[in-house]
């Protein structure tokens, strides 16, 4: 998994050296200013204690207080966590929020704990890394597999610990905790704003235009709904068990599929509707296949590392809307612009959950409570905005657009050290 760290990093080299920046200036670029990693204890049913490897890694903190989610999976690592807070930096700075970047997890399977389980584990969480959180310090959300529940308990424990309601101290909470109106579909809307900038750049008609989406959660179903109701045809849709293509390519409603995985406990081969199956027309595909669907946008809206050296020659797309973070291995981004096809990166495609978590702190900090209109107004103009001024980098640089966003963050970040005099 070392790789992982090392590949981002070395797209923000790349930059560097465009950019003629001195050695010194790239390391403090690519160094955490903290790395926590400890063992939580969490109080089974049954009585048993279990630990459990937990981190918190704040990247920088030049632009604002640290910000970025926390992820509960069985996979996760600390260099996952270190590339993850690495990336929240560059994608704050990309989308001018003022908040630096981090991110959190611990390595469980969540899916296996009981509801008291879970919310022992969320507490424990923030009991641990306490000190190093506050609105104005370090402010977390959500991620895989954490959920506004999840959140609500740790802006409680959070609360409790110094004696006052902190609503500001977490972000991704539910509407009556003080989460923010359209938090929850916030990446896949953000991710949707720029898209359609995108298509129209590339002159693509939406009616006409093949998707497929990796991944079922929070982010790929709302993305999946969004681009359906927008008139594109969906001809493939996956989650973490696998998923089905469309034979027909005459498209899913993702409603629909989201009813039969209710009601099966998976994506499966076939489409049902209530009791009628539609078993002939659907192809069971697995999360590999998904990606090598012909279609002319490719949404990878699962985990990292999905696109790589061993899979890109098979990848046939226009477009690759990156919505998880780290999708796409940076070092394949040379054979994808060899093939035409045009990558509209993860720290901008995604970035429209972290706009609207700044949109929350902002509400708490200042006791406001903003409609899900002017939400998403603010935050169509905040994507509209950067996505333009990429363009205009790329342009300028002869690049693509993930260049062009680290060369615009990188300015930034760079920015707010000097002026801090850290560099
Ligand atoms: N986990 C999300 C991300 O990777 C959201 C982070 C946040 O809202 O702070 O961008």
């Amino acid at each position: 998994m070392t790789n992982l760290f090392q590949n981002s990093v070395s797209q923000l080299e790349k930059v560097a050296e465009l950019l003629k920046l001195d050695k010194k200036t790239v390391k403090k670029l690519i160094t955490p200013q903290r790395v926590l990693s400890k063992k939580i204890t969490v109080t089974m049913d049954d009585g048993s204690r279990k630990k459990y490897d937990a981190y918190r890694v704040q990247f920088n903190n030049a632009r604002g207080p640290f910000k970025g989610g926390i992820r509960f999976h069985p996979q996760t690592d600390l260099d996952e966590i270190k590339t993850l807070a690495f990336l929240m930096a560059i994608k704050c700075a990309v989308v001018d929020i003022p908040m630096g970047g981090a991110k959190g997890g611990v390595t469980i399977n969540p899916k296996k704990l009981s509801i008291k389980e879970l919310e022992n584990l969320s507490r424990n969480w923030v009991k641990v890394f306490k000190d190093y959180l506050g609105p104005t310090k370090d402010v977390p959300a959500p991620d895989v597999y954490t959920t506004p529940q999840i959140m609500d308990w740790m802006m409680d424990e959070y609360s409790k610990l110094v004696g006052r309601h902190e609503p500001a101290v977490i972000t991704g909470k539910s509407l009556k905790q003080g989460g923010s109106q359209g938090r929850d579909t916030a990446t896949a809307q953000g991710a949707m704003y720029v898209l359609e900038e995108a298509v129209k750049k590339l002159k693509l008609d939406p009616k006409k235009a093949k998707v497929a989406v990796q991944g079922f959660g929070n982010a790929g179903y709302n993305i999946a709904e969004l681009v359906y109701k927008a008139g594109y045809k969906i001809i493939g849709l996956s989650d973490s068990q696998g998923g089905i293509s469309d034979l027909r390519n005459s498209g899913m409603d993702p409603k629909k599929v989201l009813k039969t995985k209710k009601a099966e406990g998976q994506i499966h081969s076939c489409y049902c509707i209530g009791t009628v199956c539609d078993c002939v027309n659907y192809k069971k595909i697995t999360n590999q296949e998904i990606l090598e669907l012909p279609t002319d946008i490719l949404i990878p809206a699962a985990l990292e590392n999905q696109i790589t050296e061993k899979n890109v020659h098979k990848i046939k797309t226009k477009l690759i809307l990156e919505i998880a973070n780290g999708a796409i291995d940076p070092s394949v981004s040379e054979i994808l612009k060899r093939k035409n096809i045009m990558v509209i990166p993860d720290i901008l495609a995604n970035a429209g959950g972290v706009t609207v978590s700044c949109f929350e702190w902002y509400q708490n900090r200042h006791k406001e409570n903003w409609s899900k209109q002017k939400v998403f107004k603010k935050l169509k103009e905040k994507m509209m905005k950067s996505f333009n001024h990429l363009w205009l980098i790329k342009d300028n640089y002869k690049t693509d657009l993930r260049t062009a966003a680290y060369i615009l963050a990188v300015g930034r970040i760079i920015e707010a050290m000097k002026s801090k005099g850290r560099i």
